[in-house]
């Protein structure tokens, strides 16, 4: 018998207990399947988890972003700061909505908005801002709020990963006017597909339950309570259908009975290979910064940090791509942490930029590499990997 059998190790696993996958039988056999009662609960525990006060179930993080910024009024001419390193959703949702993206660089050593640049990017078109946590770790919210505050920006929360990050001890989308979280599979809670916006302020939540809703004034379940269900609600919007189903809502809430363990988890496992690859110069694992609490969505490093500048990308590329192929064959998967939006064809062609325009995104599409971390995680399948990282690139 061969001493090093190959494991299977995925970038993540759902992990799903049987009660959970068994919750999702009740709307089945209630016939309540969309936006009812299931919904409203996930919502009120989503609320009680993160601090905020309102939140609306919604089909995607992506239709989140996109409902915030409608509910807000951005439209055709106006200008929205995103990050350069993100999902390129966070990019989209502006140009469905007839507006101009506009690039802000990443700090390399956070993965997130370069704050000391949002100065230079503002014009009198100007009119949000898309802080994003990325894999787990908040965005600087005080720079992001004063910036915004003194150019009277809305602030959208992309807080797609954000589930269980916290800046100051609050709860990473409560802070701006929306935040927006993901249910898909590799986000520690899902619901296959499936959103929620959170946001404090009433008049937007009710904004934001009409536009999802086809625009009406009334839910179906609201009208169903009510002294009279046999009439229909009016519709001051023409809205959209971003209504999440029962079915999701139930695997979505019964998760949230866990939450507290499943961010827990995930950070220990964080702690694990943080011990582990501490003496790599190499590698450089994700940071720790006072007054931040990171929900570790995933685990993303930087591949020899000191080597990379940008004369050296396509060099340190190389190796990084190398290295991902050793661990591949030995089992592993691992990823680039996410994309540079700025170097994808639709974005590089539509405003002619450079991969050099955003030196830090730059690096981090080709530098970064995200080690498996996922709930259910067992002690052997993480020694594996980190026996596997331990050894090298060479
Ligand atoms: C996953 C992700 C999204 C998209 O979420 P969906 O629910 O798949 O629409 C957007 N932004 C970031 C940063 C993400 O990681």
């Amino acid at each position: 018998m061969s001493q090093t059998a190959t494991m299977n190790i995925p970038i993540a696993r759902t992990s799903l207990l049987e009660a959970e996958i068994q919750s999702v039988l009740e709307p089945l056999r209630s016939g309540w399947l969309v936006q009812g009662p299931k919904v409203r609960e996930f919502e009120e525990k989503w609320s009680a988890f993160t601090g905020a006060q309102h939140s609306i179930a919604v089909t995607s993080c992506t239709n989140a972003l996109h409902l915030s910024l409608a509910a807000l009024g951005f439209g055709p001419g106006d200008e929205a700061i995103v990050p350069a390193f993100t999902w390129i959703s966070t990019a989209n949702v502006i140009e469905h909505l007839g507006g101009k993206v506009v690039f802000c660089d990443i700090d390399l050593s956070t993965f997130n908005l370069d704050v000391s640049q949002l100065e230079s990017l503002v014009t009198s078109k100007t009119k949000a801002i898309l802080p994003v946590h990325l894999f787990g770790l908040s965005a600087d919210m005080s720079a992001v709020l004063t910036f915004a505050a003194k150019h009277k920006l809305s602030v959208i929360e992309d807080a797609a990963c954000g589930f269980g990050a916290r800046y100051q001890g609050k709860h990473v989308g409560t802070l701006g006017d929306t935040g927006c979280f993901s249910f898909h599979p590799r986000k520690a809670i899902t619901t296959g597909e499936g959103g929620m916006v959170t946001t404090n302020n009433v008049e937007l939540a009710i904004k934001l339950r009409r536009l999802r809703d086809h625009g009406a004034a009334m839910s179906d379940l609201q009208r169903h309570l009510g002294a009279r269900p046999y009439l229909l609600a009016d519709h001051p919007d023409a809205g959209y259908n971003q209504r999440m189903t029962d079915l999701q809502a139930a695997l979505g809430s019964a998760q949230m009975e866990r939450a507290k363990p499943i961010i827990a988890e995930r950070q220990r496992l964080a702690a694990v290979y943080d011990r582990a690859f501490e003496g790599l110069d190499w590698l450089r694992t994700p940071v720790t910064l006072a007054g931040y609490e990171h929900g570790y969505q995933s685990y993303p490093c930087l591949f020899q940090p000191e080597a990379v500048n940008i004369d050296s990308i396509s060099r340190v590329n190389d190796q990084r791509n190398a290295w991902m192929d050793k661990l591949q064959k030995r089992g592993i998967s691992t990823r680039p942490a996410t994309h540079a939006v700025h170097m994808l064809s639709y974005y590089r062609e539509k405003y002619g930029l450079k991969p050099e325009d955003f030196p830090a995104a730059y690096s981090a599409n080709h530098c970064s590499i995200s080690l498996p971390l996922f709930n259910g995680m067992t002690e052997v399948e993480q020694s594996y990997v980190v026996d596997a990282v331990v050894e090298g690139f060479k």
